[in-house]
């Protein structure tokens, strides 16, 4: 399955990895809650599963700055 990982806070694609079934349990997913899951993972025709995650500058750039924690 393709998976493409897009920042939730620039929303630029990030990578697209090929993984299977197996390897998205590995990725934690399955320890979120439901609620949790549709929030963070959506489905594209074009570009397979799409998960939100941040991107390393945006990551930077929240735990450097700290601002912005009441929109989680
Ligand atoms: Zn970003």
């Amino acid at each position: 399955m393709k998976v493409t990982y897009i920042c939730d806070l620039c929303g630029q694609p990030q990578e697209t990895v090929e993984i299977d079934n197996v390897e998205i349990e590995k990725l934690g997913i399955n320890t979120l809650t439901p609620a949790e899951k549709e929030d963070i993972i959506k489905y594209n025709d074009e570009q397979g599963l799409l998960l939100y995650s941040l991107c390393p500058s945006c990551f930077e750039e929240k735990f450097v700055q700290g601002p912005g924690w009441s929109d989680l």
